[in-house]
């Protein structure tokens, strides 16, 4: 589909439409950056929850569940490092006033660099055609090995003055790379300053006896303090996991790009607990469960990468993100952080209380180091919603919007239709819906012309429409049509729940 940035506003558009995502408080020309989730909206974000808790905590012996409340006592955010480095730096451009985070910028020059790298390895590649060797080329061409020195300098200097709050550093890098605002088109930058992302509130109802405590910027805390609760009732054994979904808030400086980026999102987190010493393998380990998780959805393999951090948060000895191609470009959509016992020793220290494990097989009592996995939600649903959205011209010449949502993540799973609106057909599809429903999330339609409701249910990604016609009050059958071939086959209504659950069980996607 065209341009980028008209595809993001025609997935915007889409998801308005048919009632997947508004914008919040609309009626009041909306908040900047908040969303509110719609009829369908709602169904296909519930589904993804329980695609990665069914992945994460129903397949895995070892991995329990947790629902940990938003507001937490302050001292968790002293410990856990958020009050005092949670920041962003930010860089205003004095001609356009735009506000830009410094290394976002930074990254996207280098972002730029690396696409010419590609430029240069297709010309390769058309030039040599069959006995083109990618890695061959790669280590030894001029142009590529220029553009991967400067990239390398790039990132070096980043992350030493990041790392070290040099803040002016930052902004001299920015100078240095000749970095233009991408409104105004120029140089004139802004001293950079720290910026801190979490929001606070009051609480308590008598003036004076409030305190101020934070809404979470990560749910992950959550886990942390429930660390012994789980292990000690649960009599979970290391190496173990603690899983949760739930919001977030960032006060995010800039927050764009639809529901990528912003201040009330969700997160599904999972904090696993291991030995000492063998926290790699299971980074590794769970850098590449998730990324399979990911490509079962088969929204093409081709649209996911790794990306190593450069610069590596407070707490982390190892993270890499997976990156989505978003119609914005490969972005993060899940962060994979070997968190080592940063979290568990800090929380001791603030709380004064042990937060050790005894391991039975070596005698000894320890402080677990901790791999997380970390996902956006709501990015996660950007993900599925712009990958599936596709326009199709058919053979008639005629075209057609079609939502091609992994079956079993879609909002319906079947539409039952009568096909006219007399002779006990309704009462007849409004039998199978009966019968179903119990199973499935089903929709009846009756309004229309049978090709104006197969559009319709084109268009939000059902991927069965069961038509309920004369020839069913004679012999009970239907016919079923597939989204995706669009080919009907005539089914007896008593294997209806066996073909839909062919198709839709997350066993599907995860068996
Ligand atoms: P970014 O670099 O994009 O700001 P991050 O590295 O700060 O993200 P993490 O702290 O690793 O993000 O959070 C884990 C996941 O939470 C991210 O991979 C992303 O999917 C999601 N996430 C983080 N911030 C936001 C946000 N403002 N809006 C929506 N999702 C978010």
């Amino acid at each position: 589909m065209e341009q980028k940035d008209d595809f993001l506003k025609e997935v915007i558009s889409h998801a308005k439409e048919y009632g997947f995502v508004f914008p919040s408080s609309e009626i009041y020309d909306g908040l900047a950056a908040t969303y509110d989730y719609g009829q369908l909206g709602a169904e296909l974000k519930n589904n993804i929850k329980n695609y990665w808790w069914t992945s994460m905590v129903q397949m895995n012996e070892n991995i329990v569940g947790l629902d940990a409340a938003i507001f937490m006592h302050p001292t968790t955010w002293k410990a856990s490092g958020h009050v005092d480095a949670f920041n962003d730096p930010l860089i205003d451009n004095k001609d356009s006033k735009k506000r830009y985070r410094a290394d976002v910028l930074i990254e996207e020059h280098i972002e730029k660099i690396r696409q010419k790298i590609d430029k240069e390895v297709e010309k390769g590649k058309k030039r040599f055609a069959e006995g083109f060797d990618e890695t061959q080329f790669r280590a030894t061409n001029p142009n590529v090995l220029r553009n991967a020195t400067k990239i390398t300098e790039i990132e070096d200097r980043m992350r030493e003055t990041l790392e070290n709050n040099d803040l002016e550093g930052v902004k001299k890098l920015i100078e240095d790379l000749e970095i233009a605002c991408p409104v105004s088109g120029s140089k004139n930058w802004t001293e950079v300053r720290q910026f801190n992302l979490m929001f606070s509130t009051e609480m308590g109802s008598v003036a004076g006896d409030a305190s101020t405590i934070y809404l979470r910027p990560e749910t992950a805390q959550g886990i942390f303090v429930n660390f012994l609760n789980v292990q000690k009732s649960g009599r979970m054994k290391i190496p173990f996991g603690i899983a949760q979904i739930g919001k977030a808030f960032r006060n995010e400086i800039i927050a764009r790009q639809f529901i990528f980026r912003m201040r009330e999102f969700e997160q599904m987190e999972m904090q696993f607990f291991v030995r000492p010493g063998e926290e790699m393998k299971w980074y590794d380990y769970w850098k590449e469960y998730r990324l399979k998780w990911h490509k079962a959805l088969g929204l093409g393999d081709e649209n996911y990468r790794f990306h190593d951090h450069i610069k590596l948060a407070h707490y982390a000895n190892a993270a890499a993100d997976i990156e989505f191609n978003f119609p914005m470009g490969f972005k993060e959509l899940e962060g994979i952080h070997s968190r080592t016992d940063y979290d568990l020793k800090q929380h001791e220290q603030f709380s004064g209380k042990k937060l050790q494990y005894f391991d039975p097989e070596l005698n000894q009592n320890y402080v677990p180091y901790v791999i997380e996995t970390s996902i956006g939600l709501d990015r996660m649903f950007l993900a599925i919603l712009s990958a599936s959205l596709k326009k199709e011209v058919l053979e008639d010449g005629s075209d057609r919007t079609v939502l091609k949502l992994p079956a079993a993540l879609a909002p319906y799973k079947v539409a039952v239709m009568p096909l006219t609106k007399k002779d006990g057909l309704p009462e007849k599809a409004r039998a199978i819906i009966d019968d179903l429903k119990f199973d499935y999330n089903c929709q009846y339609d009756e309004k229309d012309s049978p090709g104006k409701r197969y559009r319709r249910q084109d268009a939000i990604g059902t991927p069965y429409c069961v038509m309920v016609d004369h020839q069913t009050l004679e012999d009970d059958t239907v016919t079923v049509r597939d989204i995706d071939t669009m080919e009907q086959i005539r089914v007896k209504v008593s294997e209806l729940n066996g073909v839909i659950r062919e198709r839709v069980s997350m066993k599907t996607l995860l068996g």
